[in-house]
């Protein structure tokens, strides 16, 4: 494999290289999987985090795209650098082209401070695959702040817990999702609601106190993080009214979580999960059965992974 005679770089040259060095240790991700390198670059990524992992979820035409927008101008103006990762169940695989023009997040080319990528999801309801996975560790090892996008319209919902720090669910004014949401569940998962196109007035206060009347129904407000109140924010990413509102909220989830180790925990179980994922997708739910009764190896998420894979290869039953 070409890897071999272009060796991949560690992680400082992956921090000053700029984007293209990103989109290089991307592309690897799609190319190389397994590769000695990558594993460990990606290893050493995932011990280096830098970044807060922001997931937005909601259906599609919520408005997920122009509340990124707007979060990356605000972010770039008070000086963060931002990657956003658009997981796009519609999009097929492009052999790891650079999407940074994708119509819906604006951005100026020569911005060093702001990358853009999408990637195809998992399968049609929005999963997250482990390439997504593995270019959100790389990602949020480089820039400050890292946007994921996926599209709830199932799977999505569930797995953006898989990589995110605060999960943030968007949900649509008048749309009837907040029943729906509290059917399916859902309810359990987000640290933070958003009720968008607050412009809309009227519907988008009646879905707020929807919402509120869900969460209150559904027994617990606590989400993923122990003692956490979820709040509802209603903002309009167009207008920039509840903006500040939503910065605060996210400001006080990420100090909460840091307060009382819950995200140095939460990424101890994503990165278990991780491997799960990554061995059930290879060696299927009979796979992930021998692998639970192997000894648990050593290191870091993806040396694990690649030392079960090759054990589970060698030793096929
Ligand atoms: P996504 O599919 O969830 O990414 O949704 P988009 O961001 O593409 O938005 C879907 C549609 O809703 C677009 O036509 C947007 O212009 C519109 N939209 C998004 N945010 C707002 C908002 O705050 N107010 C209003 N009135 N429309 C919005």
């Amino acid at each position: 494999m070409s890897h071999a005679s272009s060796p991949l770089f560690d992680l400082e040259t992956l921090r000053s290289g700029g984007k293209r060095a990103v989109a290089k240790a991307l592309a690897a991700v799609e190319t190389a999987r397994g590769s000695c390198a990558l594993v460990a670059l990606l290893d050493e990524a995932a011990r280096a985090a830098r970044a807060h992992v922001l997931g937005l979820t909601g259906p599609p035409g919520v408005g997920k795209s122009t509340l990124t927008n707007a979060l990356v101008q605000r972010a770039r103006k008070a000086g963060q650098t931002v990657a956003v990762l658009a997981v796009d169940p519609s999009s097929r695989r492009t052999g790891g082209a650079l999407l940074g023009d994708r119509a819906r997040i604006q951005t100026d080319p020569e911005d060093r401070g702001i990358f853009v990528r999408s990637m195809a999801a998992r399968d049609r309801l929005g999963g997250l695959s482990d390439d997504a996975i593995a270019a959100v560790v790389l990602l949020r090892a480089v820039y400050d702040l890292v946007i994921v996008e996926t599209v709830g319209v199932g799977q999505s919902e569930a797995d953006i817990s898989l990589v995110a720090d605060t999960v943030v669910l968007c949900i649509q004014p008048a749309s009837g999702d907040s029943l729906q949401f509290m059917k399916a569940g859902v309810m359990e998962l987000p640290d933070i609601i958003v009720v968008t196109k607050a412009d809309m007035a009227e519907v988008a206060r009646r879905a707020a106190s929807e919402v509120a009347g869900a969460i209150s129904l559904s027994g617990g407000s606590e989400g993923h993080s122990q003692g956490w109140k979820v709040p509802v924010i209603r903002l309009s990413a167009t207008t920039g009214e509840g903006l500040d509102s939503f910065d605060e909220a996210v400001q006080a989830h990420l100090s909460h979580v840091e307060a009382h180790q819950i995200r140095a925990q939460r990424r101890v179980e994503q990165e278990e999960r991780w491997v799960e994922e990554a061995i059930k997708v290879r060696f299927g739910t009979h796979g992930l059965a021998r692998m639970r009764r192997m000894a648990r190896p050593q290191g870091g998420p993806f040396a694990r992974e690649a030392e079960l894979a090759a054990e589970l290869t060698s030793n096929q039953e």
